[in-house]
């Protein structure tokens, strides 16, 4: 299937799941993710129309960024090795995985400008998922108080690899739960406002829970 095909089934989901719960589809920006894929691949999500793009590792985040560059916005979704930092914060609009102090200091020393960041949280509290406890959100945020390059603009998590419909919402549930406490605290550098959450087998999910930046690979552009 072509990129342009999947896409305008994957609008028309969001249109009809944003319905179903009463929410904006503008509200909802999709993430193409191409860490799967070719640069030609990457191209083509360009012309279906695809403004943002996600990949999670830096080499391969530069490579197609030599390739496309400005073309598109970069959304960093992996973990980041603190040591990758200054390689890939010139070139990325958003990073989606800040989950530790040692990476913040790093950033933010790095960065010629605010870096929009997502904090990732491990919701389903599988042993193999990244993202910090849902207990040290609340400390950890305060903590990015000193870090004047660092904005958060929301959380992130992924879902549990499971069948189970309602272990899925409850996780993305749960971070928006977490979201609207930290909303409570009125802190400049972290206003809060998005959930980057639901990816290709969970986004309808996520939408109904809140989600308002869904990173989808597989079913957008492929697995190549
Ligand atoms: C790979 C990846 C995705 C997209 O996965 P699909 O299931 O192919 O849609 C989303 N988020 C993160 C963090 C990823 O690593």
């Amino acid at each position: 299937m072509s990129v342009k095909q999947n896409f305008e089934t994957i609008k028309q989901d969001i249109v009809d799941t944003c319905q179903r719960v009463d929410r904006d589809p503008d509200e909802v920006t999709t993430i193409a993710v191409t860490k799967y894929v070719s640069i030609e691949r990457a191209n083509e999500a360009i012309n279906a129309g695809i403004t943002e793009l996600g990949e999670n590792r830096s080499e391969e985040f530069l490579n197609k960024y030599d390739a496309i560059g400005q073309a598109a916005n970069w959304h960093f979704i992996g973990t980041l090795q603190s040591r990758k930092v200054k390689d890939v914060i010139g070139n990325v609009t958003t990073i989606h995985s800040l989950d530790r102090i040692s990476l913040a200091k790093e950033i933010n020393k790095r960065a010629n400008q605010t870096i929009p960041c997502f904090v990732q949280i491990n919701t389903s509290g599988e042993d193999s998922k990244h993202g910090l406890d849902p207990s040290e959100v609340i400390t950890f945020i305060e903590e990015l108080s000193q870090y004047s390059n660092i904005k958060v603009i929301g959380l992130m998590t992924m879902a549990p690899l499971v069948e189970d419909e309602t272990m899925i919402r409850q996780s993305f549930r749960s971070l928006k739960e977490l979201r609207d406490d930290i909303q409570q605290l009125n802190l400049s550098f972290a206003p809060c406002q998005h959930l980057s959450m639901g990816m290709s087998h969970d986004f309808k999910i996520a939408i109904e829970e809140g989600a308002t930046h869904i990173r989808i690979g597989s079913r957008l552009v492929g697995q190549e």
